[in-house]
């Protein structure tokens, strides 16, 4: 006599998929076999059948026909007439739950040929490597020219990355690259086809061991590498150097450039805006005129225009005199008035000062905003 579903996994016929899917999480943890070594033939069978529980009730459709017509109902769903490990969908849900216990590998040499043949290859690209750039401001407008160096793995010039001379098909593949293993597990035999240990995939193998590289077929050395700032980039934005990195295997690795940008002594920068500050002298702000500011693109000073009856603080926004943006045209320039102090002070400003109170009016609140 089959057991109910909902009796095995020990919930409510009601519950829901998040209730079905913790109670699986407890019992495939509980009845898995590598967690009761002493009696594994039994867990293994209370674990297919928690599985098959699970399988079924997770399953809207499998569920629906099980609570229509019990287990016969669901019997047809399954490829053989009965519920066997090709029925069950939810292998990652088990990585999720029993990767922690195991780690990673032992679940993959479980699993890994579930699907029938399957090739498993681990990822031999060659490592990436992370550069931190310092730029100033007045780099990231001028697109200019930076070097830096990065220590990586190149393939071997002596032996081309085979880490040796004399090269012979490999005895193990045959120069195939690929073996074919065979496993037998809880869930049955699988074949899995890998990389052939012995040459790494490559089919041949030297007979003479490189000494250049120490058989390793790679080497370290220092590289100077040359960029250009990209226009406009911003602090924590990066560049991806494509097969710049380190050498491996099954490929290079990348450079990816992130730069840092340097505060600068006069500037701020806020997206693409640029703000700076100027201590200006009152008569400019009445009558107007001309500022020199310190210039970013390559010249020395800028001319900004203040215009008449400014007063301080203000800001005077310049448009298009910002930072370049990546896709065309500028962010805009801000200018802070703030008032310049008197420089020079003698009797004869006394009298200045004297006159401009008959032209002033009196000390007045201004608005923050309208009420
Ligand atoms: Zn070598
Ligand atoms: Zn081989």
């Amino acid at each position: 006599m089959k057991k109910d579903y909902y009796e095995v996994l020990g919930v409510e016929r009601t519950a829901s998929s998040d209730q079905i899917k913790r109670a699986y999480r407890e019992m495939a943890k509980k009845h898995h076999p590598d967690m009761n070594p002493e009696n594994k033939k039994e867990a293994e069978e209370k674990f297919k059948e928690v599985s098959e529980a699970y399988e079924v009730l997770m399953d809207p459709q499998k569920r629906r026909l099980y609570d229509q017509h019990g287990h016969e109902g669901v019997s047809q769903t399954f490829r053989g007439g009965g519920f066997s490990w090709d029925d069950f969908h939810h292998f990652d849900d088990l990585q999720d739950i029993l990767g922690n216990i195991f780690g990673g590998s032992i679940f993959g040499d479980i699993f890994g040929g579930s699907a029938g043949q399957r090739t498993r290859e681990p990822s031999r690209r060659g490592g990436d490597i992370h550069v931190i750039l310092t730029v100033t401001l007045e780099e990231i407008v001028g697109s200019v020219k930076k070097k830096f160096t990065v220590d990586r793995y190149e393939v071997c010039h002596d032996c081309g990355g085979h880490g040796g001379h004399d090269l012979k098909p490999c005895p193990q593949c045959k120069g195939a690259g690929r073996v074919q293993t065979q496993s037998r597990s809880i869930f049955g035999t699988f074949t899995s086809v890998t990389t052939c240990p012995q040459c790494n995939g490559k089919g041949r193998v030297p007979q003479k061991p490189c000494t250049t590289c120490g058989t390793l077929g790679r080497i370290r050395r220092a590289r100077k590498i040359e960029i250009s700032v990209p226009q406009g980039i911003a602090h924590g934005q990066y560049i991806v150097l494509r097969g710049e990195g380190h050498f491996g295997l099954g490929g290079k690795g990348n450079i990816l450039v992130e730069f840092e940008e340097r505060p600068h002594q006069y500037y701020e920068r806020r997206g693409y805006d640029l703000y700076i500050r100027m201590l200006v002298p009152y008569s400019t702000l009445i009558s107007g005129g001309s500022v020199q500011i310190p210039g970013l693109n390559g010249k020395t000073t800028d001319m900004v225009k203040i215009p008449k009856g400014s007063s301080a603080p203000e800001i005077v926004r310049s448009r298009g005199r910002g930072m370049p943006r990546p896709g065309g045209g500028h962010g805009d320039l801000y200018v802070e008035l703030d008032l310049l102090p008197l420089t020079k002070k003698d009797k004869g400003v006394n009298k200045v000062i004297e006159e401009l109170k008959k032209y002033e009016g009196e000390a007045t609140p201004k608005k923050r905003r309208n009420v």
